[in-house]
């Protein structure tokens, strides 16, 4: 069956499988169309052949009828009666001749004539009765033998007629003589030849007795004489191009037998017809199969050709995923060498950032502390006491970098509460207010009139708004970037120089958006520059001096606003500077009655 399908789906030994399929059927349809037209053609002839020999046979019948009792009555007629018994010396009835010529007229008869035994004629109408016509054997021995004579005769003037004899027996007696009656043949072939064929018949010796006009033609044909012959095996003649078959028929009681030829031209006709009929049907099935074969085998190429295009898409998706994937790793690599990259880069930085920082208060505490052993072996005690307070100002100062480095490094984690936003706000300006008025900035600090509560933790709050201060702070104390937002730092603008109109330095601004809560530092430094953006809540990143800043304090605080589940954005404001916003989830959450209050004051 595979092996089947298989050859199936190759078009050039389909197409020519069914060719050759076809080629045989077309065979086999032609031979049966045109012997099946042959043989119904036959069928055909072969009827027509019979019926007109029934209807000739008829008529040959019906017109020799007419005649035959014609002598049988004359015979009985006291004239003729007379005519026989009487001497030869008596003379003639003279009502004889007249019934004689009437009958002979009224019956269309050629000719009626009486003739005594010995055949000499007595008496006659037109004299085409010759004695030796009235002695031949077939109108001659039947009536004298008390039957009814017949024959077929053929006159002086070379035409043929048909004869009667019937016996006279007066008084019942001995056959004294007969009367012959002459029918016409001519009235017979006439009537045949109405039937549009050549129709004839012969008699017992094979001689052609009677003929239609069509039949004249062939009447001297050989070949057709040879066939009549009953030994002639023939079937067949042909004549002017044209075939004929030969049909017979004997005809009782004149002992003719009755020919009719039929043209066999609709026998080639008939084939002609079925062999074009069944070509053009071969024709029309070839094209249709063809075309059907075609359209077959042309949907297999396609699907071919689709299973193929499938296959190829499938191979360069797979090829474009291995590239895609190789890309990918390639991809991953280089980010985890980036990584790598970034993080040794963060620890040089962190490196860099810290042994200044501790080295600077180092060398300083070194220097101060030689001094002060100076000052001790002079006994300068009061300058060294001095430098001892430095040197612990400074010791001070080292330990605030490391907690810093601390709370970077350890997470705590601290439970949340509710804690009292303006309070953290107050308490944070309060810590730096030293820096702020050295700074000369001014601040606002805008607050609902309701409390505003949020979840976090009191102290590391207060640590992220001093970051954001202390960093507002210090971008206004810088000159502005070219190209960013800011509107230029205030510098030592006090409030007094600015006057009233101006807006503050420092915007603090807190509001409520159902269960968030917002808090809002904005500057009117430089803002930052997009690079900045991107970096600036990266741990040890800072565009700051390097004894200005370690990068730590927005990495923190961010941090630490996403450990009590809020968040820290930064953006350059459209009116210029910088705007810091932390959200946090409100404290109570609403319809939550149950408050449990974190009192500022116990900070
Ligand atoms: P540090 O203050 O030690 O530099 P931060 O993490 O607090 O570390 O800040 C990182 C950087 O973010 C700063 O160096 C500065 O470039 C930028 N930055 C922070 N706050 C502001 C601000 N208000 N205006 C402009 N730039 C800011």
């Amino acid at each position: 069956m595979k092996r089947i399908l298989r050859l199936l789906r190759r078009p050039l030994l389909v197409q020519g499988a069914l060719l050759c399929l076809l080629l045989a059927l077309s065979a086999a349809a032609f031979w049966f169309a045109t012997t099946r037209a042959t043989r119904l053609a036959e069928a055909g002839i072969r009827n027509a052949a019979g019926e007109t020999l029934r209807l000739q046979a008829e008529t040959i019948v019906s017109q020799l009828d007419k005649h035959r009792f014609v002598p049988v009555v004359l015979a009985r007629r006291r004239e003729v009666l007379n005519l026989v018994s009487g001497s030869p010396l008596q003379p003639q009835d003279p009502g004889l001749r007249s019934v004689l010529e009437d009958t002979s007229w009224l019956s269309g008869s050629l000719d009626i004539a009486v003739a005594g035994s010995d055949g000499r004629i007595l008496a006659g109408v037109t004299g085409l009765i010759t004695e030796q016509i009235a002695d031949s054997p077939g109108l001659a021995i039947p009536p004298s033998q008390g039957r009814l004579g017949r024959s077929s005769v053929k006159l002086t003037n070379g035409k043929r007629a048909y004869g009667f004899s019937s016996s006279i027996r007066p008084g019942g007696r001995q056959h004294a003589g007969s009367v012959i009656v002459l029918a016409p043949i001519e009235s017979i072939e006439r009537a045949w030849t109405l039937s549009g064929k050549p129709v004839f018949a012969t008699d017992s010796r094979q001689e052609i007795v009677a003929r239609d006009l069509q039949a004249i033609e062939f009447s001297n044909d050989e070949g057709l004489m040879a066939m009549l012959h009953p030994a002639s095996l023939a079937s067949e003649i042909e004549k002017g191009g044209e075939r004929y078959a030969l049909f017979t028929r004997i005809i009782n009681p004149a002992g003719w037998r009755l020919h009719v030829l039929e043209n066999l031209r609709p026998i080639g006709e008939a084939w002609s017809q079925a062999a074009l009929i069944s070509l053009l049907g071969s024709a029309l099935l070839m094209v249709a199969a063809m075309g059907l074969a075609n359209r077959w085998l042309n949907r297999i190429r396609q699907i071919r050709l689709e299973r193929a295009n499938a296959i190829r898409l499938e191979r360069t998706v797979r090829e474009r995923t291995r590239e895609l994937s190789h890309a990918n790793e390639r991809l991953r690599h280089t980010q985890r060498e980036l990584v790598q990259a970034g993080k040794l880069a963060g620890l040089g930085q962190m490196s860099a950032a810290l042994s200044h920082e501790y080295n600077q208060p180092l060398a300083a505490i070194r220097s101060y502390a030689d001094n002060a052993a100076q000052y001790l072996k002079r006994g300068r005690v009061k300058e060294a006491e001095g430098n001892i307070t430095r040197i612990a100002a400074l010791t001070a100062r080292m330990a605030a970098i490391s907690k810093d480095l601390q709370n970077f490094a350890r997470r705590p984690q601290e439970r949340t509460s509710a804690v009292d936003l303006r309070g953290v706000v107050d308490g944070a300006l309060e810590l730096i207010a030293g820096r702020i008025s050295e700074s000369g900035a001014s601040i606002s600090v805008d607050f609902p009139d309701e409390p505003v509560q949020v979840r976090a933790g009191t102290n590391r709050l207060q640590q992220v708004v001093i970051n954001l201060l202390t960093n507002a702070l210090d971008a206004m104390a810088q000159p502005a970037e070219p190209g960013l937002a800011g509107q230029g730092r205030p510098g030592s603008a006090t409030k007094g120089k600015r006057g009233k109109q101006s807006p503050p330095d420092l915007q603090i601004t807190s509001h409520r958006e159902g269960e968030r809560v917002f808090l809002k530092v904005r500057d009117r430094g430089p803002g930052f520059s997009r690079e900045v953006a991107e970096k600036m809540f990266d741990p040890f990143y800072t565009t700051k001096a390097v004894n200005q800043g370690l990068g730590l304090g927005l990495s923190i605080s961010y941090n630490i606003i996403r450990d009590f589940g809020g968040t820290l954005t930064a953006r350059n404001h459209p009116d210029g500077g910088a705007e810091f916003s932390i959200e946090l989830e409100a404290w109570p959450q609403t319809g939550d009655p149950g408050i449990k209050q974190e009192a500022v004051a116990a900070q």
